[in-house]
């Protein structure tokens, strides 16, 4: 049991509990319901990074690894009843972070007792019992530290920490001190999995003779061979794993600040982060973590940030999240008013002030190098200095983590200086920094809020491939936004050109002339203190050309096989463009059925006598244009060639119309005159056949070789087009070839 014993419930009734079955049951529409404590792991990587695990621990201790984002507002430790995916998932390893059932619908039965005291910042006096196990782990040749000396870095360093930090809200005590028999339960594979970790976890809560609630249970063990230093239950009191050095290794210890953040995770706090660069231009849209660049770990100052060697101070933040800021510390802001703040780390005056927001709280402090924040100007970072802060709590459950803010925009700078300003994305709040010495003066000035449009589409559109097309010549933008004091008028912005296109005043619709090509359309408005509030960002495309032929359809003779009837091969190609996207082409006439949208040829065959072809093209938003090529093919038995030279005529029905002409002398030659446009030379192939000197008008076309390993009656072998019809002379030439002397004269195909 992992989280089970740190509920009062449970606590009343013991381990009994590990003897009840669990709960699942198969839904009709095949997912499945689970039962249990709904577990959240914090894992700090050994690379610098981070993992949060989710999970529901069923009562038999079997686990089941859940979606985190179907489960956000789910607080850790809580009880739930839970209808899942598939119940059946079997243990991952840690660093598969695509591990996990989805969450279909949660139920929470029961909810940890701090979760619910964070809406207000009070004081409350919590003394909580720590429990120090320590144990070697089967297979693994190091010690850990003894239970004496972790029991020391609670005592001597991490207790006073939380103590001071919540003006003792929360007081950790040391109570038993475990050296626990070897592990052996890992297994002999060195995996790191969810299941071998929470087993561990569970084994060392067992190894505590009497737990209280809420209170913590920290165990450290020597390396094991997963990639990372600590893991920590994210619920109100639970368990910490130290995966420590060797204590004979000569590595230097885990620091307490180490545990000291480990702590922090057991009181329901996330992680400290850093965030900025947001959204559309540099003070745009509505500063949410997915339209920032924002950085794990990324708050210098901070326990709960990479500040964790440092012990720095706990932010205001999080002491709002614990609903623990010590009296006297706090000031929420209520309109236009002069504030001074006290520095953190000397842990004495106002040193808080909070901008309440819609949903969410920007909390401002001065940071300066007084007490455990000594170390504040000493980082070699320039954005790591003295100075006044701001960090973002946005609204979701506890274990959310919070965002210290680059909150000089323009300077890009987290610190504010003397005469630097900050204002709040919903236009609510500004706050200027009159002065900065040992304490920090702040005007702070409420603004009427904008609105923040959200919603924008764009009208008459064609969704094609993912992209919105247009040829409106005046397409229609509709967005919704609320209707709030501070609105100056909604403008909406070409992004790419930065023009305004419409300035649509307190409408919430406007037609935008836009040029052809790709338009990145947003809505804003501006409130009083300057912050614009944009929507997000919105693509179309427009074109209102229709697409024209480069080159129209012509059709002309191909090589290949005649059939019987005179069927003889062609090709129409043609060339079509777009200012937009061609999406489609159509042929009416022979061979035209099932072509590929962005055809431009098709092979086909035609019969003596007229043939016709319509394409018709299309682009994106629809506009077409159509061309069309007739001809007529003209078919002549070889017999209407002059012959020279010695042919005899030949048999056979594979031979068009049941004949052909042959010859085995060199030069031996026959000349056909026709009038056309395209010329095809029916020959058959043979193993005894050879070559033949092609002539057109009189100039040596080339040579073509006649001969095949297996026959062939029936073939173009020589064709030649022109871009008009002409007369024109075609004479074939036998060479006589040597060892295979023979030529058959099949007919002649021409496209008039
Ligand atoms: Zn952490």
């Amino acid at each position: 049991m992992l989280q089970a014993l740190s509920r009062p419930l449970a606590a009343a009734v013991g381990l009994s509990l590990v003897l009840v079955a669990p709960a699942a049951a198969v839904g009709d529409d095949g997912t499945d319901e689970v039962q249990g404590t709904f577990v959240r792991l914090a894992v700090e990587l050994r690379d610098g990074g981070h993992l949060e695990l989710t999970g529901i621990e069923r009562p038999d201790g079997s686990w089941l690894r859940v979606d985190p984002a179907t489960v956000e507002d789910v607080v850790g430790g809580s009880e739930v009843v839970a209808t899942v995916e598939d119940a059946s998932a079997a243990p991952t390893a840690v660093l598969d972070e695509d591990a996990g059932t989805p969450v279909v619908s949660v139920d929470v039965v029961e909810t940890p007792t701090l979760a619910a005291a964070a809406a207000e910042p009070t004081v409350a006096t919590t003394t909580r019992e720590v429990d120090v196990v320590v144990a070697r782990m089967a297979g693994v040749d190091m010690a850990p530290a003894s239970a004496a000396t972790v029991a020391a870095d609670v005592t001597d360093h991490v207790a006073p920490y939380w103590s001071d930090q919540t003006a003792g809200g929360v007081d950790l005590v040391v109570d038993e001190q475990v050296t626990a028999p070897t592990y052996t339960s890992w297994g002999s594979e060195w995996t790191c999995t969810d299941t071998q970790i929470l087993a561990l976890m569970s084994w060392a809560e067992q190894q505590v003779t009497d737990r209280t609630t809420p209170g913590h249970v920290v165990l450290e063990t020597p390396i094991v061979l997963c990639p990372f230093l600590g893991v920590a239950t994210v619920s109100d009191g639970g368990v910490v794993w130290l995966n420590a050095p060797d204590v004979d290794s000569g590595l230097p210890r885990l620091r307490p600040g180490t545990l000291a953040h480990e702590i922090g995770h057991n009181l329901l706090l996330g992680h400290s982060d850093l965030r900025g660069y947001c959204g559309l231009d540099s003070r745009s849209a509505d500063g949410s973590a997915d339209q920032c660049q924002e950085q794990e770990y990324g708050d210098l100052y901070d326990i709960m940030g990479a500040a964790t060697g440092e012990m720095g101070s706990l932010s205001g933040a999080h002491l709002h999240t614990l609903g623990l800021a010590p009296e006297g510390s706090w000031v929420e802001a209520t309109g236009t008013q002069t504030v001074t703040l006290q520095p953190v780390g000397g842990l004495t005056g106002q040193r808080f002030l909070e901008l309440p927001g819609d949903g969410v709280t920007h909390v401002v402090e001065l940071r300066t190098a007084v007490g455990r924040d000594a170390f504040v100007g000493t980082n070699p970072s320039a954005t790591f200095g003295p100075g006044v802060v701001v960090r973002r709590i946005d609204p979701a459950g506890p274990g959310q983590h919070t965002a210290l803010l680059v909150a000089d925009v323009a300077a890009e700078q987290i610190e504010l200086g003397t005469g630097d300003s900050f204002a709040t994305e919903d236009g609510r709040w500004s706050v200027e920094v009159t002065s900065l010495g040992g304490t920090a003066t702040l005007d702070v000035t409420h603004h009427a809020p904008a609105a923040r449009p959200t919603d924008v589409t764009v009208t008459p559109t064609t969704t094609v491939e993912g992209e919105a097309w247009t040829s409106a010549q005046e397409p229609t933008v509709t967005w919704t936004a609320d209707e709030l004091e501070g609105n100056t008028g909604f403008e909406v912005v070409e992004l790419a050109s930065g023009l305004v296109v419409a300035a649509a005043g307190d409408a919430r619709s406007a037609d935008v002339a836009l040029p052809e090509g790709a338009a990145y359309l947003a809505v804003r408005t501006v409130a009083a203190n300057g912050a614009v509030r944009w929507s997000s960002l919105t693509p179309v495309q427009v074109d209102r050309t229709a697409p024209v032929f480069a080159s129209v359809p012509q059709v002309r003779l191909r090589g290949g096989s005649v059939s019987t009837s005179w069927g003889v091969p062609v090709r129409l190609a043609w060339q079509a463009t777009d200012a937009g996207l061609l999406t489609g082409a159509e042929v009416e006439g022979p061979g035209g059925e099932g072509l590929a949208p962005g055809a431009s040829a098709l092979g086909t065959s035609v019969t003596p006598g007229p043939s016709a072809w319509t394409v018709r093209v299309e682009d994106a938003v629809g506009a077409s244009a159509q061309a069309s090529e007739q001809t007529t093919l003209v078919a002549r038995a070889e017999s209407a060639a002059a012959p020279t030279g010695t042919w005899s005529t030949v048999a056979d029905t594979r031979h068009l119309d049941g004949r052909a002409m042959r010859s085995s002398k060199r030069l031996s030659a026959m000349s056909y005159t026709f009038t056309g446009s395209s010329i095809g030379w029916i020959a058959t192939k043979s193993a005894n056949s050879g070559r033949v000197t092609v002539y057109v008008d009189g100039a040596k076309q080339g040579t073509v070789d006649l001969q095949a390993s297996a026959s062939a009656f029936r073939q173009v072998v020589f064709t030649k087009t022109w871009p008009t019809a002409g007369k024109h002379t075609i004479r074939i030439v036998s060479q006589g070839t040597a060892g295979r002397p023979y030529v058959y004269s099949d007919g002649f195909a021409v496209l008039k």
